[in-house]
């Protein structure tokens, strides 16, 4: 059997590797908006965060999503943000679990 890698990518926030699919991606797309990209696949710089309120809340501390995306994230942005980060979750945590044997 052919061992498959798995793509990585780094919590803004905590700064731990981990299985892209574990992460949650905000995007900044190229209209300058940030939202949060359940799909992976928006064109725009991305920052990865664990698919967890504890990070987000960290990367609103810390503004890491400020350096990750290399752009001002305004507390307006990071409070929106925080509240579509909680109604992707359940959906985030479901769709992982559906993803278990589907690579890439
Ligand atoms: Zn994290």
């Amino acid at each position: 059997m052919k061992q498959r890698k798995i793509p990585l990518r780094k919590c803004v926030a905590c700064q731990q590797m981990m299985a892209k699919r574990e992460l949650i991606r905000v995007v900044k797309t190229p209209s300058d908006e940030i939202l949060i990209d359940l799909s992976g696949k928006k064109a725009g710089r991305g920052a990865y965060l664990c698919g967890k309120l504890s990070c987000f809340k960290l990367a609103k501390k810390s503004k890491a999503l400020d350096r990750a995306l290399k752009q001002t994230v305004s507390a307006d942005i990071y409070d929106a943000l925080e509240q579509d980060f909680i109604k992707v979750e359940d959906e985030f945590i479901a769709g992982k679990e559906a993803a278990v044997d589907d690579e890439e």
